[in-house]
């Protein structure tokens, strides 16, 4: 058993993870912090090293499935205020990886500055965004990402400039134990067209997606030429469900778990629809969400 003496105050043994994710499923994270500060981060990120416990870093849950059995190790939430905070300057918006993707596209809105707000209603947080390079109509969050800040699993703090990052379709090369924070340089626009811009695509989102309050998730990645969501209507299997697990009615690339479903049930129509989508269709459907 890890020891996390001296860190009581943000360490949680047992904790629940079902309702820090949008599927609302899986088991409890063997222990659980969220750390106030950002030294106090580097000093969970150390000792997880030195007594070798695996460490895993939370977002928004968005794009995440926790098994039925839970998580051994550490999980980090980037709760804190330290690790939220959305500031502009100039052409630049700098956002913490905790902060909320929605809230960073609100800010740049607000401040006249252009490029993030087709990523408008992708739920989960900035550094979950970078981690998967989320995107929507086309956009991505990557295109607009001038640095990052990133923390190593030896605790060690780094700042990434835009010509070592790499962003490509659903995937990032940030892969440091930590994104810290990301500063975006976006363009001038009008506040005003922007924000009537920003209002629409979410009208239009809210009518396609599942909302926060069912237990939702992305199910798999486009693959080039086609989406997903286009690949498994074209199967004809909408219509199929594992338990309390099913196909979402509106868009085909989301799992809806109801109120009786286990993870164990997404796992198995997660499998059920790549075996199909390749019997029918012919195509290897390659996950998207990401499964601890
Ligand atoms: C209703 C719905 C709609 C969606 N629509 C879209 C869409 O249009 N486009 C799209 O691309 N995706 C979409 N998604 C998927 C999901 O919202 C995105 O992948 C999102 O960016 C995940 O962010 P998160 O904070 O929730 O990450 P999480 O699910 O918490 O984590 C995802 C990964 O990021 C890592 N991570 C999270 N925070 C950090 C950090 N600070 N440092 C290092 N690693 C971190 C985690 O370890 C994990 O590997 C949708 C999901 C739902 C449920």
């Amino acid at each position: 058993m890890a020891d996390f003496s001296g860190f009581e105050h943000c360490v949680r043994e047992n904790e629940p993870l079902a309702p820090f994710t949008w599927f609302r499923l899986g088991g409890a994270a063997e222990h659980f912090a969220e750390p106030t500060s950002v030294d106090e981060l580097a000093g969970l990120v150390k000792r997880c090293r030195d007594q070798e416990t695996p460490v895993r870093m939370l977002g928004g849950g968005s794009n995440l499935l926790v098994r039925d059995r839970g998580v051994a190790g550490l999980v980090i939430h980037l709760s804190g205020a330290p690790f939220a905070a959305v500031t502009t300057d100039g052409d630049k918006v700098t956002a913490g990886g905790g902060a909320k993707l929605s809230q960073a596209i609100s800010v740049a809105v607000r401040d006249g500055l252009a490029g993030l707000e087709p990523l408008v209603g992708i739920p989960g947080s900035v550094g979950g965004a970078l981690r998967g390079n989320a995107g929507a109509h086309g956009a991505d969050v990557g295109q607009w990402v001038d640095s990052a800040t990133v923390m190593t699993n030896t605790g060690e703090t780094i700042t990434r400039g835009r010509d070592e990052l790499r962003f490509t379709h659903r995937a990032s090369n940030l892969d440091e134990l930590v994104i810290l924070d990301a500063t975006f340089k976006l363009e001038p626009g009008d506040p005003v067209a922007l924000t009537q811009r920003m209002q629409k695509l979410w009208i239009v989102r809210r009518s396609q997606q599942p909302t926060g309050d069912q237990g939702a998730g992305r199910a798999f990645k486009d693959p080039s030429g086609a989406t997903a969501s286009s690949l498994i209507e074209q199967a004809g299997i909408k219509g199929i469900r594992v338990g309390g697990a099913e196909i979402f009615d509106r868009d085909p690339n989301f799992i809806i778990a109801g109120p009786k479903a286990t993870a164990d049930d997404v796992t198995q129509l997660l499998e059920l629809i790549q075996s199909q989508v390749h019997e029918r269709v012919g195509v290897e459907l390659e996950r998207e969400l990401e499964i601890w």
